[in-house]
């Protein structure tokens, strides 16, 4: 099958070989650094985690739930996870690798969604005063 490789290229030394050590190399490889917009939204995300944890921790919300599109599977990630991921995002722009729930509490999680309307609510609470459910 070597009919088709470009002449003068030489053949890859490592072709076929299972211990291939460049394959080390390419999971060392660093990610892609953010450009400015993937950069401002990570640091919304931040700012939004930060808001809806200190609206929710007090309730008994351990983290968020997230819907994987990788492995169609929920993830389910504490607070600190979250920040920490995000953070490191955006210092190297790498995302770890998915973790398997730790003996998650369906209910301690929360979507991005819920906090969301949540922190909506409560922004409307404090414009207008009271609990909402006088006058
Ligand atoms: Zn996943």
């Amino acid at each position: 099958m070597r009919d088709h490789l470009p002449p003068g290229l030489p053949p890859d030394p490592f072709a076929g070989d299972p211990s291939d050590p460049s394959a080390a190399l390419d999971e060392l490889e660093p990610g892609q650094p953010l450009d400015l917009q993937e950069r401002l939204a990570v640091e919304e995300d931040l700012a939004d985690l930060a808001v809806y944890e200190a609206l929710l921790a007090d309730r008994g919300i351990r983290g968020l739930v997230v819907s994987c599109e990788d492995c169609k599977q929920d993830h389910y990630h504490d607070w600190d996870m979250l920040r920490a991921n995000l953070l490191q995002l955006l210092v190297d722009g790498t995302v770890r690798p998915h973790e398997p729930a730790y003996d998650p509490t369906p209910e301690a999680y929360v979507t991005w969604d819920y906090c969301r309307g949540y922190a909506d609510a409560s922004m409307n609470e404090a414009l207008h005063g009271g609990d909402g459910f006088d006058s």
